[in-house]
């Protein structure tokens, strides 16, 4: 997946090593349609302690007489079964098994995590993407993929077969790229706060979304409390493309509304769309 972020990205040869790490702890933990997160904090003698400590963190994972305890704070809305607690949890156990994570909070070089947790920092990122390919595990998330719809639909799917938010679902879908897609997130007041292309967009030359949601499109729709499965514009009104560019590849748009945060539109075509795109944009800029 391309992240538009100025922080430095992760090396791809370390998001292979814990994606595949992580799929291989969640495979081996996965029960019926989904991943057992108690099975694995039985397997490694984790405790798992859920209560309400105010507004400090998220999820804990600390060190006591040699052993390994993860804090949940109900109070942030962490459940243990909803995919909020889940994902919580997961990105807990990502310290755990990482083992650089691992040794330095049993050292006491780190302090326990929570209360420091900054998104930005690297072992944050990483503790993330752990919790991500752990809960959605490789083979079963690309098995289950080959038997869903596609776009938004197939999305809400995912996260309710394996117990993970939409957000979640969204992000490994765009990952794995069998749709060229991209994801926007806009606060409810309409602002852009996060954008992601997966890698085949990025390719064709895609970087940048217009700025308001087209009138009535889907998001727009959605922002209006407005029924709305898809709707399709051509890219030139979704996205920001070079100036004259003409190809007129047609967009699927899909959007969801996540409780109060916002909404998230879902945005792909297919990939001979796509293949045609990044021809006629590799022509314009050889031609500069
Ligand atoms: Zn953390």
């Amino acid at each position: 997946m391309t992240i538009r972020s100025k922080l430095t990205p992760l090396s791809t040869h370390r998001v292979r090593e814990i994606e595949e790490y992580a799929s291989s702890v969640g495979e081996a933990a996965f029960e019926g349609a989904s991943v057992s997160l108690n099975k694995i904090l039985n397997n490694e003698g984790i405790d798992l302690y859920c209560d309400d400590f105010g507004d400090d963190f998220e999820g804990l994972l600390e060190f006591h007489e040699d052993a390994f305890i993860i804090f949940l704070n109900t109070a942030a809305g962490n459940i243990p079964t909803s995919p909020r607690g889940r994902f919580t949890i997961a990105h807990e156990l990502g310290h755990f098994f990482i083992d650089e994570h691992r040794l330095a909070i049993s050292q006491q070089r780190m302090p326990s995590l929570g209360e420091y947790a900054n998104e930005d920092l690297e072992i944050e990122r990483e503790a993330d993407l752990f919790a991500s390919r752990l809960l959605l595990p490789s083979n079963e998330f690309a098995k289950k993929l080959k038997q869903l719809p596609e776009g938004l639909k197939g999305v809400i799917s995912l996260s309710q077969q394996f117990k993970v938010s939409i957000k979640c679902a969204a992000l490994r879908y765009l990952s794995e790229d069998q749709v060229p897609c991209s994801l926007v997130f806009r606060s409810p007041k309409k602002q852009i706060k996060w954008k992601l292309f997966s890698k085949k967009m990025w390719n064709a030359g895609f970087r940048s979304i217009i700025a308001e949601p087209i009138a009535r499109g889907a998001t727009d729709l959605v922002f209006k409390d407005e029924e709305s499965e898809w709707t399709t514009a051509p890219a030139k009104y979704l996205f920001r493309l070079p100036d004259n560019c003409h190809a007129n590849v047609i967009f699927f748009e899909e959007s969801i509304k996540l409780g109060d945060y916002g909404v998230l539109t879902l945005l792909r075509s297919n990939e001979e769309h796509l293949t045609s795109l990044a021809e006629v944009l590799d022509k314009r800029w050889s031609s500069v």
